[in-house]
């Protein structure tokens, strides 16, 4: 069998063609449940490299499978989606996911090169997610009335859908914004919900009668001071995020607005700060419309699970950063408060995100670029595949799910609940 050293090769000798697949992708930004194209690269590549895949998983989504080993079953997950830019004109890849498509193309490639994976008892399994981000719920709300997606993301859809059923771990990576550092290990993940408050009052003629009016942007902006005061109220360590943006306000200026919809995430660190918070939030929006005789309708979408990362699992991936940089160079255990699908993985099986850096500009902003291409592109695969090889060779560093179908039931249940 291949040592880890010669498997690492098939990353460095494809170093070209790797860098060219990055810009590519990287020029190839998709929103989600729209990546056609970028999940259309992607099969052709596994066309001509021999790899079967399924597609069209979740509408976008693509799962290629090396190896056929029933012994150990790992995951890599990669997001394919992008956002729309700021200036309005079209998309950006301003979330780095792109480079996570071809991290995952890069370690795919070197497992079906070198044979490895069929000389183990595991096989290993690349999930190209779509629609990470949430966002563009008119477009994503209409799939589901159509019945042709269940859910506003893609790996919960590919929850639901089976995909992860039989996986024993999953390993993702995510772009951070350090400079400081190589790689960062065991960050935190917030987890939320969507809010939306409906509050409903009555028009009025807001020169000759304004007092006959019930002005529900009054109501709502009422519960966003409410709502700001309440944040004293949480320990910083929760991570008790509120941002709550008015996404209807009034209409004509001489008209008291009858109308006005207020929507917030709730973030949290854990599970229980969240689901409290999400009470106290609802108290905040019912409690303020009543105060000024409004009505409220609340609504909620089930958004992301805090993200909780195997221990045994970020032991081995650490290692294998540490073969590329010095220990000070990774950056342990920070909390963030991003939110991703990535969470509701790791609430069915064991699960890690590391990050890697070698981006500068804002996120989820059009200032965002790759500066550190060997980082980003090379060095990071890298990192998978020396972990990947670990776990494929040493069965003393597998982790199996606890409870999966259990914990799946579970996480769908509630999902399917809307309150
Ligand atoms: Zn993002
Ligand atoms: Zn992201």
């Amino acid at each position: 069998m291949l040592t880890k050293e010669e498997l690492l090769l098939y990353i460095e000798n494809e170093k070209q063609a790797i860098l060219q697949r990055g810009e590519a992708f990287f020029q190839c930004a998709e929103l989600g449940f729209c990546e056609l194209q970028t999940a259309e690269k992607i099969t052709n590549l596994l066309d001509e490299w021999g790899v079967s895949y399924q597609k069209e998983v979740a509408l976008t989504g693509v799962i290629a499978t090396i190896g056929k080993g029933v012994g150990y079953h790992i995951g890599f997950a990669a997001d394919i989606d992008a956002l729309p830019r700021k200036d309005g004109n079209g998309t950006i890849h301003s979330c780095g996911h792109s480079i996570q498509t071809t991290m995952a193309l890069s370690v795919l490639k070197a497992l079906s090169d070198s044979g490895i994976v069929e000389q183990t008892d595991g096989r290993v399994s690349f999930f190209f997610t779509p629609a990470e981000e949430y966002i563009d719920f008119a477009y994503r709300d209409g799939l589901i009335e159509e019945g042709k997606l269940e859910f506003r993301s893609g790996k919960q859809n590919m929850i639901a859908l089976g995909c992860f059923d039989g996986v024993d771990c999953v390993l993702s990576a995510h772009a951070n914004g350090e400079e400081e550092a190589k790689f960062d290990i065991g960050s935190t993940l917030a987890g939320f919900m969507a809010k939306k408050a409906v509050f409903i009052g009555r028009a009025a003629h807001s020169g000759a009668a304004p007092h006959l009016g019930r002005n529900t942007l009054h109501g709502a902006v009422l519960a966003m001071n409410a709502i700001s005061f309440l944040k004293d109220q949480f320990a910083a360590e929760c991570g008790l995020r509120l941002n709550p943006v008015l996404t209807e306000g009034g209409g004509s200026v001489n008209v008291i607005p009858d109308r006005t919809v207020l929507e917030t995430y709730v973030r949290a660190n854990d599970n229980e700060t969240l689901f409290q918070a999400c009470q106290r939030v609802d108290a905040c929006f019912e409690h303020c419309a009543k105060a000024l005789e409004l009505q409220c309708f609340i609504s909620n979408t089930a958004g992301y699970l805090p993200l909780k990362q195997s221990k045994e699992l970020n032991k081995t991936v650490r290692q294998n950063m540490l073969l590329f940089c010095k220990s000070e160079e990774i950056i342990e255990n920070p909390v963030s408060g991003a939110s991703g699908d990535v969470g509701d993985l790791s609430f069915l099986l064991p699960t890690i995100q590391f990050g890697f850096s070698g981006v500068k500009g804002r996120f989820h902003d059009d200032s965002f670029m790759v500066s550190d291409y060997e980082n980003c592109y090379i060095t990071s695969a890298k990192v998978v595949l020396g972990a990947i090889y670990d776990l494929l060779t040493e069965k003393s560093r597998r982790v199996y799910p606890q409870k999966f179908q259990q914990s799946k039931k579970e996480y769908l249940g509630r999902l399917r609940t809307k309150e």
